[in-house]
């Protein structure tokens, strides 16, 4: 079904291939906190170790300021992977990322060595998708793989731009298992096919909204953006999070949905507070919100309401919680609907983000089918939006 090619149909035995990772992790007095990214991307980097490749590894690291930022070197992560790898890691921290010793260590790598290159925003012309930095990249590239998700709905010289000064340019085996879940759920999705969409901001989902009701059988709105479609119903929010400007959108999607055919769920009783805090849940009976108190997670009877959506659904696609489920007492909607997914025999596709975060901290993470390593590639995908990353690739020659 992928067009693209991935590693899978490439020759990478004792050739040079460059791979465009996600090691973008979180570092904290020089260790990496969390390995995630890390072990995301090993499948590739064990498959092309184990075909005798010279593997260079590329990746951003956070936003330096300046070229040689060392709060922004990816030294902590060369450490991670040279004992995740059982072989030293060929890393070279410098401002300038690639330079004379660079290219001879490079020069004198063996078959099945690895080597990583420093922060490739330390150099400004990675995000301005400069050629003459891309063309630096593709010097280590007879194949280059994409294997960062995370960076597809950006074209960076180290994503997009190398991709025009080299043979072949694949798909890892990451982006690949996004891929097939993140399309294959939106274009050939086994029916019924359920959107969950919360979060905070309507603004942020408008155009995720409209394509999704191309596509979905029934689509759940809560979270944050729900009270935007309450008060354009008539009902009472409180002080519920509220954006004026996109009321008429929701009307207009309240119409469009019943228009196609889709179920547009709301929510229809909250747990509320009167301070965004981890206060002592109050219940409303209805879809009404009390002068004061403000909506902060889903009750019990719309719990109720989406598990019964959910029930018989067969594709699910969830992006953004539906209450505050970084404040304890506000994660009980978040959570079932998480347990709801682990339940039922469905493809749950989790968009990244927010709701992987809630996933992973109920301990759910190994029960859904994908969780998407990248929120804002994945949100670009659910928009009907074409990744610049996944564009550059070389397509595949029967498809
Ligand atoms: P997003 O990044 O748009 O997916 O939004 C995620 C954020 O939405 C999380 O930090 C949640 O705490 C927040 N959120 C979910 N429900 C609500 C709510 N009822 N009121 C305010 N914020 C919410």
């Amino acid at each position: 079904m992928l067009k693209k090619k991935s590693l899978r149909d490439a020759v990478v035995a004792a050739k040079n291939v460059l791979v465009r990772v996600d090691f973008n992790v979180p570092i904290d007095q020089g260790k990496v906190t969390d390995v995630t990214r890390i072990d995301g991307a090993l499948p590739t980097i064990e498959y092309l170790v184990e075909a005798g490749a010279k593997t260079v590894l590329a990746s951003h690291l956070g936003r330096p300021k300046q070229a040689g930022d060392p709060e922004f070197s990816l030294a902590p992560v060369a450490e991670v992977l040279s004992e995740k790898l059982g072989q030293e890691v060929l890393f070279f921290p410098k401002a300038s990322i690639v330079d004379d010793e660079v290219m001879q260590a490079w020069e004198d790598m063996k078959p099945g060595q690895v080597m990583l290159l420093e922060n490739t925003r330390y150099d400004e012309g990675e995000e301005k998708n400069d050629p003459a930095l891309a063309k630096k990249f593709a010097a280590f590239a007879d194949v280059f793989v994409d294997d960062a998700f995370g960076t597809a709905h950006r074209a960076h010289a180290s994503n997009v731009g190398v991709t025009d000064y080299v043979e072949e340019a694949v798909a890892g085996f990451l982006v690949e298992k996004e891929l097939e879940f993140l399309d294959g759920a939106l274009e050939e999705p086994k029916r019924p096919f359920v959107a969950i969409l919360g979060g905070a901001k309507v603004s942020d989902k408008i155009k995720v909204i409209k394509s999704l009701l191309d596509k979905v059988d029934k689509i759940i709105i809560s979270g944050g953006m729900a009270y935007t479609f309450l008060k354009a119903k008539g009902y009472d929010i409180g002080t519920s999070l509220l954006e004026a400007d996109q009321m008429d959108f929701a009307r207009d999607m309240m119409a469009l949905a019943e228009e196609k055919g889709v179920e547009l769920i709301l929510p229809v009783d909250f747990a509320v507070s009167q301070e965004f805090a981890n206060t002592t849940p109050i219940m409303t009976d209805d879809e009404n919100i009390p002068a004061g108190m403000m909506g902060m997670d889903i009750g019990p009877k719309s719990i109720e309401l989406f598990s019964r959506a959910l029930e018989d659904a067969k594709t699910v696609v969830w992006n953004g919680p539906v209450g505050v489920f970084e404040l304890p007492n506000y994660a009980t909607g978040t959570k079932a609907i998480a347990e709801k997914l682990a339940m039922i025999d469905a493809t749950t596709v989790i968009g990244g983000g927010d709701s992987a975060a809630a996933i992973t901290q109920f301990g759910l993470a190994d029960k859904m089918s994908h969780i998407s390593t990248g929120g804002g590639a994945s949100l670009k995908l659910l928009e009907g939006a074409k990744l610049p990353g996944i564009e550059a690739l070389s397509d595949k020659e029967n498809a």
